[in-house]
């Protein structure tokens, strides 16, 4: 780890290395200090034993002459006693070692004692020889002592001399306790600058410390606020924008980047809550969105983890609302969504408790949350279906639309926390199965999860999966049941019926992955490639007997097929590629199909019509439209379901329909085909009705393009 030195920290490192300068300069000062003093008393020293050296001489010189002159007289009568006592009071003068008279030749006259043991004694001392040479007044320095001789003279004549010696050591012990005063006043003065150095050392530390606290108040602490808040705001904790740090009584550069730092993170929150207000709702209904829902059911979720509460999600997805669209506009559609918003949410307001949320995932799909509490076991379950139900009642009713009533269905899926899963992923996941499953039980209801949905979901996308490629590799074929006129027994035609043999499991019956194909829009590719096979089969039967009256082929056309739009565009260019002429082309369409939008319908099939390719109404009766409906939607035929044919022996009931279709059909000029005969009774009564066409297990079963062509023959 790179180690990070703060503001703080390098301010304390220049207080240090400048605290440190300054200690060097004091012991630098203080050194030069003690130079200066011994320096001073080293000149001192030699200053004194100058002036020392030099009074001593003047005082000795003085001393010694006054002495010789007053010896003159007695060394001339030669009277030993006065000399005597001349030499003894000039020994009492201070620092005199001795006094001695000699005559000329150097020897001892007298030394100031009483008896003179050395009278008549030649000096023999090492500064003897200069005294005696000397003519005038001497001076000489020896270790210990300061010798000064004089000659004693009359007139001109030399009488002899005398020399004095003084004590030098004496003088040396006064010139060192005057030293040692001296030096004492300059250790006193020294200590007394060593306090003042101290003093100041101590006066700048306790500034130093006082810079640092209030570098640390005014400029480190405020800032490193600062960086937290900063951090904490770049952390995303978007609640910390209340507690960016208050300008407070910094009335300086850093108050002012403190208050501008709060305005910035103020207007940066202001930005965050509008990104986030367009973030987590829908534009259109301004209810929560997909991503808002999510995290607050992830929270939601986290809460009752903790104290065990139950949680239900309700997935509503408005039936065929597509259509609305395709037909009415966009704009209907918004309205749509608009008006079934607001019935949602007022009734969850009502029904599903205050902790309910309601959001829209996009599109038609509105996603609903309700709480249970814990005290109450299967409250969620509870509230759940009775929203459910309330919703699906609610929402059945009729929508005023740009002054067109709309009727819609709503199909909702439900699932429970924690039965159906713990996770959010999960139970979104198995809403929408459920919700799916809404759809596939017939719609306009609604469902709660079941683990077997689960694998019938999983099952589906399975079998889709591999219905993708079936038809490439050859697994998709398609057989042909003859189709008989009544009238004479004659085959005229045949109905195409889509095969798929899966290879491990066998046959799976057209029911289940047509509608697998249907859902999940392959039916868009497939059904163009069943046309164009159909068609090319037909042309071959006709190439293989061209002497008999030609077959027609009747191919089945899904729901989704029809919507798209272009089918009458894909026919056409089938039947001029494969050169089919158009009217032994028939479609079968549901009445499903057509019913939900008529007008488009219609269109539509007026156009195929009008090529020449007949249309036929498949499964008739089994839908809602009623007889009515056939005086709306132009067909060429309906092909009366097979339930109601199994029953026409037993049932005077469904013979009585049977009846009235084949009557009601005729009137309109619209052909009648009986599908499922499997009795020759069923044929015999058909036959007696009028019915013009049959087909059906009796007659023939479906059999492949070969054997087909077979029959032909
Ligand atoms: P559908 O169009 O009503 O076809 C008639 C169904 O009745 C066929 O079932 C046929 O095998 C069956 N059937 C015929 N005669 C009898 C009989 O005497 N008794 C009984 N019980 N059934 C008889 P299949 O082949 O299983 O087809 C089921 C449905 O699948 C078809 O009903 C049709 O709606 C759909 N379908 C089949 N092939 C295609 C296709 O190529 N495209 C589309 N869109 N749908 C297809
Ligand atoms: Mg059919
Ligand atoms: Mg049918």
């Amino acid at each position: 780890m790179r180690l990070r030195a703060g503001l703080q920290a390098k301010f304390l490192s220049i207080m240090g290395l400048a605290f440190l300068v300054v200690v060097v300069l004091i012991a630098l000062l203080l050194y030069r200090q003690e130079r200066i003093q011994s320096e001073v008393v080293g000149v001192s020293r030699d200053a004194m034993r100058d002036s020392f050296v030099e009074s001593l001489r003047r005082h000795g010189e003085g001393e010694v002459a006054q002495l010789a002159g007053s010896l003159t007289n007695p060394v001339y009568y030669f009277d030993l006693d006065a000399i005597g006592e001349l030499s003894r009071a000039a020994m009492t003068n201070p620092g005199v070692r001795y006094v001695i008279v000699y005559d000329n030749e150097g020897n001892i006259v007298h030394d100031g004692s009483e008896e003179i043991p050395s009278y008549g004694k030649r000096m023999d001392d090492a500064m003897a020889a200069q005294v005696v040479a000397a003519r005038a007044m001497h001076t000489q320095w020896g270790v210990n002592t300061f010798d000064v001789s004089a000659p004693i003279k009359i007139g001109q004549q030399r009488l002899g001399g005398v020399r004095v010696g003084y004590d030098l050591k004496a003088m040396r012990t006064y010139q060192d306790g005057a030293l040692d005063k001296l030096r004492q006043r300059l250790d006193a003065l020294g200590r007394l600058q060593l306090l003042w150095v101290g003093l100041l050392s101590v006066g700048l530390l306790a500034l130093g410390a006082l810079m640092v606290w209030l570098i640390q108040s005014w400029l480190v602490k405020p800032i490193r606020e600062l960086a937290d808040a900063a951090r904490a705001i770049e952390d995303g904790q978007f609640g910390q924008f209340d507690h960016v740090p208050a300008a407070g009584d910094h009335n300086d550069e850093v108050g002012d980047l403190m208050r501008a730092f709060g305005r910035m993170s103020q207007s940066l929150a202001r930005h965050d809550r509008d990104i986030r207000r367009m973030a987590y709702t829908d534009a259109l209904t301004g209810l929560a969105n997909r991503l808002a829902f999510r995290e607050s059911l992830d929270q939601r979720l986290l809460h009752l983890r903790g104290d065990g509460g139950q949680l239900a999600l309700l997935f509503a997805d408005i039936d065929d609302f597509k259509r609305v669209n395709d037909t009415l506009g966009h704009d209907a559609g918004d309205e749509v969504l608009l008006q079934f918003a607001r019935r949602i949410d007022e009734t969850v307001g009502r029904i599903g408790g205050e902790l309910a949320l309601l959001a829209r995932f996009g599109g038609d799909e509105f996603v609903i949350l309700v709480e249970g509490r814990r005290e109450r076991n299967g409250e969620a379950r509870t509230v759940a279906s009775h929203l459910a139900e309330v919703l699906v009642a609610e929402l059945g009713q009729p929508i005023m639309v740009h002054e067109r009533q709309v009727f819609l269905g709503t199909s909702i899926g439900v699932t429970l926390y924690p039965e159906d899963a713990s996770g959010a992923t999960a139970l979104m996941k198995n809403g929408d199965i459920a919700m799916y499953q809404a759809k596939v039980a017939g719609k306009n209801c609604y469902r709660f999860y079941s683990r077997a949905m689960d694998q019938a979901v999983e099952r589906r996308v399975h079998l889709e999966h591999e219905l993708r490629g079936a038809w490439d590799r050859g697994e998709l074929s398609l057989v042909y049941q003859p189709v008989f006129r009544l009238g004479d027994g004659k085959m005229v035609g045949a109905e195409a019926l889509l095969r798929w043999k899966h290879p491990e499991q066998g046959l799976i019956a057209p029911s289940v992955f047509i509608d697998v194909a249907e859902q999940s829009g392959l039916i868009e590719t497939l059904g163009p490639q069943v046309l164009r096979a159909a068609c090319e089969d037909a042309v071959s039967w006709h190439d293989a007997h061209p002497g008999k009256d030609p077959l027609f082929v009747s191919v089945n056309v899904s729901p989704r097929q029809l919507r798209s739009g272009d089918l009458p565009n894909v026919v056409a260019a089938c039947l001029h590629e494969t050169r089919l002429p158009a009217q032994h082309l028939h479609l079968e369409l549901t009445e499903t199909a057509v019913i939900g939008d008529e007008t488009h319908a219609s269109n539509l099939l007026s156009r195929l019509r009008a090529s020449g390719v007949k249309v036929w109404l498949d499964d008739f009766g089994t839908g809602f439209s009623g007889l009515s409906h056939l005086r709306r939607v132009p067909v060429d035929g309906v092909k009366i379901d097979r339930s109601f044919i199994a029953d026409v022996l037993r049932d005077p009931d469904d013979l009585a329909l049977t009846t009235a279709i084949i009557a009601m059909a005729h009137s309109l000029g619209i052909i009648v085909v009986a599908e499922g005969v499997e009795k020759e009774g069923q044929y015999a009564v058909l036959r007696e009705r009028g019915c013009d066409l049959a087909q059906g297990y009796w007659l023939g079963h479906p059999v492949n393009a070969q054997e087909f062509l077979a029959l032909l023959g």
